[in-house]
This record gives C-alpha cells, structure tokens and sequence, in this order.
C-alpha cells in the first residue's frame, strides 16, 4: 500500500455527499477535493441511464484537473412507470422544481396504481476513474427496494424519502434516522462496496 497521501477529486458539490465521502476515504490515505475547489463547473447529464451519467462526470472532472476523479449518480425507479423518474428524478416536476414539487408530480403520475403495484428502488451508481482514459472504472451500483406511499410521511432526509416506504423498518426513509438510512440506503450499499474496491486497488497498488 502507498504511504503518500493520493488527491481525489469529487464530482459533486454536494456538502453532505462530500463529508460523507471525506469520513470514508480518509482511512484509505485519500484526501477527497471538490470539483469547484479546482474551478471546475457541473459537467451535463444527458443520458438515460445513471452509469452513463457518472462515467460523463467522472470523466469530465478528471479531464479538466489530471487528477482521479469519482462521480455518483442517483434516483428513483417506479416499476409501474417503466423506471421513471430514473435519472430525471432531480427535475421530474420541471428544471427547477422542489422535492414537494417532484413529490407531487409523482403522486399524480401514480394516481392510478393500486397498492400492491407500488414496488421502487432507489438506485446509486459510483464510478471511479484513475485517470480521464482510463478504460476499467471501478462501477459500484447500491440499490434500495421499497414501495411508494399515497401521501407523504415523515420530515427527515430529503427528496422522495416522505413516499417511500422501507419493508424492512416498516417506516418511510423520511422517518430513519441519519445513521439508519445511511447503512440501509442505495449511497451507503454503493459507497461499501467501493471502499472494498480501493482498499484492493490500493493493497495492489
Ligand atoms: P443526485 O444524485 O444528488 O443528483 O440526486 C438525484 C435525485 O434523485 C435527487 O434530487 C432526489 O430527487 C433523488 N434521490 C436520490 N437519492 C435520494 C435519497 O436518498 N432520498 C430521496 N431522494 C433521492
């Protein structure tokens, strides 16, 4: 394993997404840099699936710094909508809609649908790229199963969480705490998985 200490740039200017990735990646001799801190902007999200996205923002900040870069990108999955709102969750309601406002679009796009047909998954994908060519990324996706509520219920966390009920707490993500959702959630599964990666890549290393 290196001894000295590796800068990793973060596509993110996420503050919570960043200590979190901070808290992680610090045991492992990484030292975690926002994008921005490098005068780097938002890379576009043009795609339909979320590895695409990440692998487009993973690249794009490792292209405009030199450096290794990781990008993640997340969302919401209907099975009765075919996987809406995927990666237009952010902005299911409009480009500039609040968490309500995507709350109720998505009650009123599953008015319909009775309950036993509510089944969801949010989804994170993770991509780590050593450098900006770099032809094997390491891809880590988390996936969190549960179902869609008919009102929301809850005050914590954020987006979708007050509609999205989890089985196995019997609760919404919005009723979880902190610590909870972060071992239950889609991030927390993806973000174990790729510290188990970079701690091989780095003992390989
Ligand atoms: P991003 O990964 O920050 O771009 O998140 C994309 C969108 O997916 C968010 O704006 C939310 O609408 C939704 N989303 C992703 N993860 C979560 C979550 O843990 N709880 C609730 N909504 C989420």
């Amino acid at each position: 394993m290196t001894t000295e200490k590796q800068t990793l740039v973060i596509a993110s200017n996420n503050r919570g997404k960043l200590d979190e990735f901070r808290d992680l990646l610090t045991p492992l001799n990484i030292e975690p840099v926002a994008q921005s801190e490098l005068g780097v902007g938002e890379a576009e999200e043009p795609a339909v699936t979320f590895v695409e996205n990440a692998i487009l923002k993973a690249r794009h900040a490792a292209t405009r710094t030199g450096l290794p870069a990781l990008a993640d990108d997340s969302g919401l999955a209907v099975d009765a909508l075919g996987g809406q709102p995927g990666v237009r969750s952010a902005r299911f309601a409009g480009p500039t809609a609040s968490d309500r406002d995507n709350i109720e679009a998505l009650l009123a796009a599953m008015a319909a649908i009775p309950e036993g047909q509510r089944s969801a998954q949010y989804h994170c994908v993770l991509v780590y790229l050593r450098h900006a060519d770099d032809p094997t990324p390491l891809i880590c996706h988390g996936r969190w199963q549960g179902e869609i509520l008919t009102r929301p219920q809850g005050t914590g966390g954020f987006g979708y969480d007050p509609l999205f009920w989890v089985p196995e707490t019997g609760s919404t993500a919005a009723e979880l705490s902190r610590e909870d959702k972060s071992r239950l959630s889609h991030r927390g599964r993806a973000l174990t998985e790729l510290m188990h990666q970079l701690a091989e890549v780095s003992h390989a290393g």
